[in-house]
């Protein structure tokens, strides 16, 4: 039998990628099509398929590692015919471009790169207890916007939650909470440093429940709000648990309480057309204990105590605000991170800013180190180790008081019955979808975490309101509506750590790698009078502009990043500017109020553009 390379095909805008995942081994029997690795840049991640079925051979690649198109994968032996010259597989297409699309660059969201098998849609013939224009299933940021919008535009609306509040992991268990806790221990930390400024109070007293109380007042405001703001647009929650029963209905098993208790009844709803929100949930890893010491992000929010010796898994956002948070509370931390580096996707320099403002909150930063198992012990959770990689070195066990995985988050897209509304989905559970987020299903749309990364609340949104616009649009004939489409340039990231890290668009680690020429315009906030005003002039500011020949000096900005306190309140101005196609002149000379920190935006063009009289003159 033949045996063959298998390697990596053309994955489009992902010039240099890494491993996030072997999903195979030697002597795993694979099917073609089926997944090998997947790959992450800062924007997505894609799962590469087999381009033939047979049995693993040889694994060429190993976790962590850079590969582009051509790497080899892995050997593989198949008894396919003409295997030996057949080609790569191409992972699932990108998306069908919309009519009536402005001609931009590519859109930020990059698909779903792994191909689905598209189901035959079950018949239902039941009778429907309610009927709408639109289903929307979850009632998260894409699904309680969708929703909204499409009332808005004049359909009639039914949303399904299983949950008693609105808001989804957003503002139940995720962005909100996350943010009220950082606030508090940001605070905290603030009024640390202020014995500089001749300021002393005593060591904080902290009330855990006093601080659970806060953070759930403000979660309860906001989601009282989203059910207010439902009433007021006419849309019909159905509380319950939702799964298709065929092309044009859902059955929902009604739930009650603060979980998910079913309470025997169900109901059908009919619609015309559905949008599937239903997010995502924690990667739970198979060999961690069920120890209440054990928990997700959803069970380090509820705040059950402060430990004293924490571990992170996964040196990810979650985790890192996650830990920001304990560890001024009073916790001791450890992180575990299978890749090189914290915080991945954002550029090394400001990361390092931010590592080194938090060097005192941890004990050990345990790199290119996988968790291989965990066991429970009167005196905590016993955690082993070993190196990532070959001739790393193996951390010995630990023992911590509260372990929290922070590996990721995966598509709740198995969970819905969708192949019995046809709609396909991948086998990481993901439904892709076109840049008018529509699924293989015509009159199925799909929006938010269930779609792809980056999993964040703004992208949903905007996906939601791409996909309301577009069947308003269809069902009223409206011309305009129907070409809505999901075209942004870039989707920001926010690390609401301390200091903050936050970046857009293009970073200059992926410009080096991609061979992309850029202009840099670094601004250091010690030149900051506000910065240093607030006593936080640690941060920087840095912006990317196109320095190709084509450019001819006057490059239009591809990227920006900021470290600092309150940089993802600012990464916003860098976003527009990408949109807006502006460049270091149209951001210079833009007046920014002094002293802000936001004026650090302007002069880090007027940096790139040499007319900054805020730095020390360039060298010539
Ligand atoms: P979700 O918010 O997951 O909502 C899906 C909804 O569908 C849920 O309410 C769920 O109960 C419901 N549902 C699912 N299946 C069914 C079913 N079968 N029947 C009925 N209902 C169903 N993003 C940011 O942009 N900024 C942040 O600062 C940020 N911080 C985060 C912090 C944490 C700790 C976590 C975990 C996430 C954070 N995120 C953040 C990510 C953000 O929460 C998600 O990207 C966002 O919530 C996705 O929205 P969604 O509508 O796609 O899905």
């Amino acid at each position: 039998m033949p045996i063959i390379d298998i390697k990596v095909p053309d994955i489009g805008d992902f010039a240099e990628v890494s491993i996030i995942e072997v999903m195979v081994q030697p002597g795993d029997t694979i099917k073609a099509e089926q997944s090998l690795i997947t790959v992450e840049s800062d924007k997505a991640s894609m799962e590469i398929p087999s381009s033939h079925a047979g049995v693993v051979k040889e694994l060429k690649v190993q976790l962590g590692d850079k590969i582009h198109e051509g790497s080899v994968v892995l050997t593989l032996e198949t008894q396919d015919a003409g295997a030996a010259a057949a080609p790569a597989t191409a992972p699932a297409s990108a998306p069908a471009p919309a009519r009536n699309l402005e001609p931009k660059q590519a859109p930020a969201q990059a698909p779903q790169a792994q191909a689905a098998t598209n189901p035959v849609a079950s018949s239902f013939s039941g009778t429907a207890d309610l009927d709408c224009d639109v289903l929307v299933l979850g009632g998260g940021p894409g699904g309680y916007s969708a929703a909204f919008r499409a009332a808005d535009l004049g359909l009639k609306v039914v949303l399904v939650e299983r949950y008693a509040t609105l808001g989804g992991v957003c503002l139940n268990v995720g962005c909100i909470p996350s943010k009220a806790l950082l606030h508090v221990a940001a605070v905290m930390d603030e009024v640390g440093h202020l014995a500089a400024a001749g300021i002393e109070f005593g060591a904080p007293k902290v009330s855990v429940d006093g601080l659970r109380g806060h953070k759930e007042k403000v979660v309860g405001k906001l989601t009282g709000g989203l059910a207010a703001m439902a009433k007021m647009r006419k849309v019909t929650i159905v509380r319950g648990y939702g799964s298709f029963v065929g092309a044009n209905a859902l059955e929902v098993e009604e739930t009650t309480g603060s979980a998910q208790d079913k309470t025997g009844g169900k109901k059908i709803v009919s619609f015309k057309k559905a949008i599937i929100a239903a997010g995502s949930q924690a990667v739970r890893l198979p060999f961690m204990p069920e120890d209440p010491r054990v928990v997700d992000s959803t069970g380090a929010l509820a705040l059950q105590g402060v430990p004293k010796r924490m571990l992170i898994l996964g040196g990810g956002i979650i985790g890192l605000e996650m830990g920001t948070v304990y560890s001024t509370l009073g916790a001791r931390l450890d992180v575990v991170e299978m890749l090189d580096g914290l915080m991945q996707g954002a550029d090394r320099d400001l990361v390092k800013i931010w590592q080194k403002m938090n060097a005192k909150r941890f004990d050990n930063i345990m790199l290119k180190t996988k968790t291989v198992g965990a066991q429970a012990t009167p005196e905590g959770i016993k955690v082993m180790f070993a190196a990532a990689e070959e001739g790393g070195t193996t951390p010995e066990p630990q023992t911590y008081d509260l372990v929290l995985q922070a590996v990721g988050r995966t598509p709740n897209g198995k969970k819905i019955a969708a192949d019995k509304a046809g709609v396909a989905v991948t086998d990481r559970g993901f439904i892709n979808v076109d840049i008018q987020m529509r699924t293989n299903v015509p009159h199925i749309f799909a929006i938010g975490d269930i779609v792809g990364q980056p999993m964040l609340a703004h992208k949903a949104v905007h996906e939601a309101h791409v996909a309301a616009e577009v069947i308003a649009g269809e069902l009223q004939g409206n011309q305009e509506l129907a070409s809505s489409a999901f075209n942004a340039r870039v989707i920001p990231s926010v690390a609401y750590t301390d200091p903050e890290v936050a970046w857009v668009g293009l970073t200059e680690d992926q410009a080096k790698a991609q061979g992309i020429k850029v202009k840099k315009g670094l601004f250091p906030w010690s030149a900051s009078g506000r910065a240093i005003a607030n006593g936080r002039d640690e941060g920087v500011t840095k912006l990317l502009f196109d320095d190709s020949p084509e450019a001819h000096g006057h490059g239009k900005i591809l990227g920006g990043g900021i470290v600092g306190t309150h940089a993802g309140d600012m990464i916003g101005e860098i976003a527009l500017a990408i949109e807006m196609g502006a460049d270091a002149v149209d951001i210079g000379k833009t007046i920014h109020p002094h002293p802000t920190l936001g004026e650090s935006i302007g002069m880090a063009a007027e940096i790139a553009h040499g007319s900054c009289t805020d730095v020390p003159p360039a060298r010539k």
